[in-house]
C-alpha cells in the first residue's frame, strides 16, 4: 500500500476535531489496508512502531533532522533553523521547503507503507558507534523520496511527535466498525486491549481470527495489563455507602506501582504507564525469582523505600534516584533498599484471575507470597463501619502511608483492567491545605532564581492537560516546597526538555525565562483553586476571560516519573475541583446560617 494513502487520511484527520469524522476517515483507511499490514498501519497512525511497553522509540534528535532537511532541500542548516523558529513545527518546515523546491525528484510519492515502516524500524534499532550517520542516511533516503505532505508526517513521526490525536478508543471504534461487524463488538475489543496493552496485536488478532479470536484473547505473561484505577473520596461514611457497608481497607503505600510478570525464564516489571522498569529493581527481581515457586504469574504491588534496620517506610522520592543509574545501581540498592508490597493477583495457575472476585485473588496471592521482611502482602482489614475505616487510616498514616485504598469485596470486585471505577476508592489523609487532593502538573517553563537560588530555577511554570485539545494550559507558578537538593538538580532534570521558544502545545499568557516541552510531572498541593486572568487552564469555563489557578502551590517532593505528561491532572478535573470547592463552600454557609 502506498504511504500516500495513509497521508491522505492524516491530512483529513488534521482538518477536523470531530471524533466521529476522524473515525469514519480511519474506517475507510482500514478498509483499504491489506490485512497483513493492519498492525503496522495502526501503530503508524499513533506515531509508534511497536506497543509502548517494548520501549522501542525512533529517537531521532531535532538537530539531526535539521541536517537531513538541509541536505534533502539544498538549504543551509541555519536557514532550516530560522524557519523552524518561525513555524514551531519541523514537519511544516519540511513540507514548505519541499514545496519550494523547484527540482522535484521523479520518484516522489512512490513510498510504500511497508518501506516506511521497515526504515523507521531500522532507525529505531540503531545504537552505538556509527548510528548517527546511519540514521542520517536512512532519513535522507526516506525524505528524498517523499512528497511535501509525506515529508511533513515522516518528519513529525521521526521526532516522535506525529500527534494526530487519534486516541486508543478511536482506534477501537474503527476496528469494531471496519472488521468487528459493527459497534457491538467494541466492548470485546476494549477488553482485549486492556488485557494486552497493544492495539497492533488486537488489530492483528482481529484480522486473522475474527471476533472469536478477540473473545478468547487471554491475559499473557510478558504483556502488561492496563492497570485498574481508583476513584477518590474524602469521607469515610460516603465510602462505606459506596461499598454497600463492607469493604477491604488496605494501606496505601506511597511508592511506585509495579506489575510483575514472572515466567520460567524471567521476571519483568512494568510501571503504571506500562514502561519496562525491570532494570531499576534487580533486588526485587531476585526476591521474586527466588521466593515465588509458581511460574506464569502476574501480580501487582507497590515498591517502597525502607530503612531495613527499623522497618520504617521512607519517602517515595528516594526511589527516583534509582532511575538512570545503571552503573552504580548496586550501590544505590544498598543505600536505598526497597520493600515490595503485593496487593493483587492477575494471573496464576494458567488462569486469568482478572475475572475472579477480589477475595479469591487475594487468597491465592497470600498463598503465593513467602513471608519475608522485604516482600509482604499489603496490610488489609475488612471493615464494615466508618469508624473502623478512620481508625485504620490513622494507623496507616502513623506507619508512613499516604492513606487507604478501599476495595470492594462483593460480586462486582473483579479486576477492571484499564478502568477507573468505584470498586476501588482512594482515601488519602487530608492535606493541611484546603485543596482536597494534590494535582499532577507538567513543567512547561521556568523562572531564573535570584539570591540564594541564583544559578538555578526559582520557580516553575506548571500546566494541566487539556485532553480534548491535546494542549497544556498553565495553572500556576510554583516556587515553594523545593529542597536545596531539588533546586540544585532541577536544571539537569529539565535540560532534555528545554527549548528556545514556547512549545506549540503549550498555551500560556506568561513568558517565563525558559520554555520546556512538557515532560517532567510534579505533584503539587495548594490552598485552593481560584479564578485567574493570567492562567489559561479552564479558560472561559467558569467565567468569560478567566482561567483557573492553584493558589499557594507547593511541590510535595514527588516527581511523578511514573506519569507521562498526558497523565497529568486534566483541565476538566481542575474545573471540577473548582466547582466542588464552591459547592462545599455554599454548603458550609448554609449550615452556618442554619
Ligand atoms: P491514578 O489514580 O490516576 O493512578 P495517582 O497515581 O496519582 O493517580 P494515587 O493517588 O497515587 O493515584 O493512588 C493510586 C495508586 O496507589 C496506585 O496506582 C498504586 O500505585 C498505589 N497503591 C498503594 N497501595 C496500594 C494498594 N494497597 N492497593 C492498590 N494500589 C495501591
Amino acid at each position: 500500500m502506498l504511504y500516500s494513502r495513509i497521508v491522505e487520511t492524516y491530512a483529513k484527520i488534521e482538518a477536523t476535531t470531530k471524533r466521529l469524522e476522524i473515525t469514519s476517515f480511519l474506517v475507510e483507511l482500514i478498509q483499504d489496508t491489506p490485512r497483513s499490514i493492519l498492525d503496522k498501519v495502526v501503530y503508524l497512525t499513533q506515531g509508534k512502531l511497536h506497543p509502548d511497553f517494548l520501549g522501542i522509540e525512533l529517537g531521532i534528535a531535532e538537530k539531526l533532522l535539521f541536517r537531513v532537511l538541509a541536505k534533502v532541500t539544498g538549504q543551509t542548516e541555519a536557514k532550516v533553523t530560522t524557519i523552524y523558529k518561525k513555524l514551531g513545527d519541523l514537519g511544516t518546515v519540511a513540507e514548505e521547503l519541499l514545496n519550494d523546491k523547484t527540482q522535484t525528484s521523479f520518484q516522489r510519492g512512490a513510498l510504500t507503507v511497508e518501506e516506511v515502516y521497515k526504515i523507521f524500524d531500522m532507525i529505531a534499532h540503531e545504537a552505538g558507534q556509527g548510528s548517527v550517520d546511519s540514521k542520517l542516511r536512512h532519513m535522507t533516503g526516506l525524505l528524498g523520496k517523499a512528497s511535501p505532505s509525506e515529508a511533513k508526517y515522516l518528519t513529525r513521526m521521526a521526532l516522535g511527535r506525529l500527534r494526530l490525536g487519534v486516541a486508543d478508543m478511536t482506534i477501537l471504534d474503527t476496528l469494531a466498525i471496519s472488521l468487528g461487524g459493527g459497534k457491538n463488538s467494541r466492548p470485546l475489543l476494549e477488553r482485549a486491549y486492556n488485557r494486552s496493552s497493544d492495539l497492533g496485536y488486537v488489530a492483528r488478532t482481529l484480522a486473522t481470527g475474527g471476533i472469536k479470536a478477540i473473545e478468547s484473547l487471554k491475559v499473557t505473561v510478558g504483556r502488561p495489563i492496563r492497570p485498574m484505577l481508583a476513584e477518590r473520596l474524602s469521607d469515610a461514611q460516603a465510602i462505606m455507602a459506596k461499598m454497600n457497608g463492607e469493604c477491604a481497607a488496605e494501606y496505601k503505600y506511597d511508592g511506585l506501582r509495579i506489575q510483575a510478570h514472572i515466567s520460567t525464564e524471567e521476571v519483568t516489571f512494568y510501571s503504571r504507564r506500562l514502561e519496562n522498569i525491570t532494570d531499576q529493581f534487580p533486588d526485587i527481581q531476585r526476591l521474586l525469582k527466588n521466593n515465588i515457586e509458581a511460574k506464569g504469574v502476574i501480580l501487582e504491588g507497590e515498591a517502597v523505600p525502607v530503612d531495613l534496620s527499623t522497618g520504617e517506610l521512607l519517602p517515595f522520592q528516594l526511589i527516583s534516584q534509582r532511575r538512570g543509574r545503571k552503573y552504580d545501581l548496586d550501590k544505590t540498592i544498598e543505600e536505598i533498599p526497597v520493600a515490595f508490597f503485593p496487593f493483587d493477583l492477575l494471573y496464576a495457575d494458567m488462569t486469568d484471575y482478572t475475572d475472579r472476585r477480589y477475595p479469591e485473588r487475594r487468597e491465592r496471592l497470600r498463598e503465593l507470597i513467602p513471608r519475608n521482611g522485604k516482600i509482604e502482602l499489603s496490610r488489609q482489614k475488612i471493615c464494615n463501619d466508618p469508624k473502623q475505616l478512620d481508625d485504620f487510616m490513622q494507623q496507616a498514616v502513623a506507619d508512613g502511608c499516604e492513606g487507604l485504598m478501599i476495595k470492594s469485596i462483593g460480586p462486582d470486585s473483579t479486576y477492571k483492567a484499564g478502568a477507573r471505577g468505584w470498586t476501588w476508592i482512594k482515601y488519602k489523609r487530608e492535606y493541611k491545605s484546603e485543596m482536597q487532593d494534590s494535582v499532577d502538573l507538567a513543567a512547561v517553563g521556568a523562572f531564573a532564581g535570584r539570591g540564594r537560588r541564583g544559578g538555578t530555577y526559582g520557580a516553575l511554570l506548571l500546566a494541566a492537560y487539556d485532553k480534548s485539545e491535546d494542549m497544556f494550559r498553565t495553572v500556576c507558578k510554583c516556587g515553594s516546597g523545593f529542597t536545596d537538593q531539588d533546586l540544585s538538580k532541577l536544571p539537569k532534570l529539565l535540560e532534555k526538555y528545554r527549548i528556545g521558544y514556547r512549545y506549540p502545545r503549550v498555551d500560556s499568557k506568561i513568558e517565563p525565562d525558559a520554555w520546556f516541552v512538557p515532560g517532567l510531572v510534579l505533584e503539587i498541593v495548594g490552598a485552593e483553586i481560584t479564578l485567574s486572568p493570567i492562567h489559561t487552564c479552564g479558560m472561559n469555563s467558569i467565567r468569560q476571560g478567566a482561567g483557573l489557578a492553584v493558589r499557594f502551590p507547593r511541590f510535595t517532593g514527588k516527581y511523578r516519573e511514573d506519569k507521562s505528561p498526558e497523565d497529568c491532572t486534566t483541565t476538566d478535573e481542575v474545573v471540577e475541583m473548582y466547582r466542588a470547592q464552591l459547592k462545599k463552600f455554599s454548603e458550609k454557609l448554609t449550615t452556618e446560617a442554619a
